[in-house]
């Protein structure tokens, strides 16, 4: 038999193809052709975008990174794979192109979408092949000095070092609070204690907060497509694939699209050189999303966003009435002194565990809805109004709600100014003799609930799976009716349309 020289037939060895110059330029060039033919087949196949989207990270995204493991291949290669991907993800979405990727990849945006970076997961992919070899139990594969060679740009030994040189200056300094969590509610395993896999998993993790961290640094750049940054009180939204599936496409396009501001309103379009006047259709000032879906005087007099306000606050007050009869069926809850054996820890005192719903049987829910609410006379005297109040008569317990839909940029804002509104009408029902609570609530009007309806969920104990689906609803009546506000917003307005 004969054996052809590697110059007649290049050789497959360990997954690797080598030929006669024994480099790998061949073979990322085919490697890139192949991403190509990929990413085209899937284009042309008439499935559902989502399909498609679906198709790049479970079918595509695997199977290129075991070349680019295999290969040397230099980080400014896969930057390039990456923005090939890139257009065609925007494109199966119906996203415009001027979209950062940082939207589509971001680990900790306030929108997590559930596609990987293919910059990031080959990062993370060749450090761990530095620490296998570094750390190999095997001393001839860890005193062999494997480079693993991934160009100028980038280099993962380095990468490495740097991620374990950050745990161990964070593991000096101690745990630090993050955000509003107290000290010590995120505990971090030890980088000191780790060993094998654990170890090499930790660092892998740091290597992956780098990548994050670096486009966190541009995020906070980018005025428009970052104002998230800013969204303190606004709670996280994840998108997962199961909520991909199910979601109608043109909502998930307006959520992406509203959240960075790339939707083409007035402005935008100008900016893009699509149109001449960047104004409002309803009141000729600047059409900014902004002003589109939030601060439009016109729209406010039309009673646009008293009608989007008025869907948030329907489920809301759905929420509350299916929580109070669900705990009319179960057990009140008493105070009754719970006794702890020595040694063993006290257990979570039940009537904080059943919320504030828990504590009383005859709760009713008051909502300024359809007929105007009237603040029940025989606890305070006065005009206004809030968007919902809780009575228990036999506990003596009010709790007002008062719901804003705004810009998400502005939730505090809301809060504060609710708060000031209603906090002495709570004072004087106090004086009264009840016990008065007063929750302003915020659901951003692109769909993003407030930390105050968590927590406000969070007293009256709606909690698991009622307070998941709760959240869920309420957002999706936000960001329901915004889009429908978006829609209409050169139309004239009439209610019935509705
Ligand atoms: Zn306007």
């Amino acid at each position: 038999m004969l054996i052809p020289s590697v110059g007649e037939k290049p050789v497959k060895s360990l997954g690797k193809i080598y030929d006669c110059t024994l480099k790998d330029t061949a073979a990322l060039q085919a490697t890139s052709e192949e991403l190509g033919t990929w990413l085209t087949a899937v284009d042309k196949s008439g499935l559902p975008g989502k399909f498609k989207a679906w198709i790049y990270q479970h079918g595509i995204l695997p199977r290129l990174l075991w070349p680019l493991l295999v290969y040397d291949v230099p980080l400014t290669t896969v930057e390039c794979f990456e923005r090939k991907v890139s257009c065609f993800l925007r494109k199966w979405l119906g996203l415009p192109r001027s979209l950062s990727s940082i939207a589509l990849y971001g680990r900790n945006n306030k929108l997590k979408l559930p596609f990987s970076s293919l910059t990031e997961e080959f990062m993370v992919t060749r450090a761990r092949e530095v620490l296998l070899y570094r750390d190999s139990s095997d001393v001839k594969v860890s005193s062999a000095g494997i480079e693993v060679r991934t160009g100028r740009k980038w280099k993962a030994h380095e990468a490495v070092n740097q991620a374990e040189f950050r745990l161990q200056h964070s593991e000096l300094v101690g745990t630090v609070a993050s955000g509003r969590s107290g000290l010590g509610s995120n505990p971090r395993p030890h980088l000191i204690k780790a060993q094998g896999k654990e170890r090499r998993q930790l660092i892998q993790e740091e290597v992956r907060a780098g990548v994050e961290e670096a486009r966190c640094t541009r995020t906070v750049g980018m005025r428009q497509q970052g104002a998230w940054t800013r969204w303190e009180e606004a709670a996280d939204r994840k998108i997962s694939w199961t909520e991909l599936w199910r979601s109608e496409p043109h909502r998930i396009k307006f959520l992406i699209q509203s959240v960075y501001d790339v939707l083409p309103s007035p402005s935008n379009l100008l900016r893009w050189g699509l149109a001449e006047n960047p104004l409002c259709p309803l009141c000729q000032s600047a059409g900014s999303l902004e002003h589109i879906l939030s601060c439009c005087p016109r729209a406010l007099g039309d009673g646009r966003y008293r009608w989007r306000h008025d869907q948030v606050l329907r489920v809301i007050a759905e929420v509350i009435s299916t929580g109070i009869s669900t705990s009319k069926h179960q057990q009140p809850t008493r105070q009754s002194i719970a006794f702890v054996r020595a040694g063993e820890k006290p257990q979570q005192c039940r009537s904080q565990a059943g919320g504030l719903l828990a504590t009383a049987r005859d709760w009713q829910l008051k909502v300024d809805l359809g007929r105007q609410l009237k603040f029940p006379e025989n606890i305070a005297v006065t005009t206004l109004r809030p968007d919902m109040v809780l009575v228990s008569e036999t506990t003596k317990q009010v709790v007002l709600l008062e719901l804003t839909v705004p810009w998400e940029d502005r939730m505090e804002e809301a809060f504060e100014r609710k708060r000031a509104k209603f906090e002495e009408l709570a004072g004087e029902c106090r004086s009264r003799g009840w016990r008065a609570r007063c929750n302003p609530i915020e659901v951003g009007c692109r769909g993003f609930v407030g930390q105050s309806l968590i927590r406000a969920l969070r007293i009256l104990g709606v909690k698991g799976q009622h307070n998941r689906r709760a959240i869920k609803n309420i957002t999706d009546a936000a960001a329901k009716a915004s889009r429908w506000l978006w829609i209409k917003r050169g139309d004239p307005w009439t209610t019935k349309a509705t």
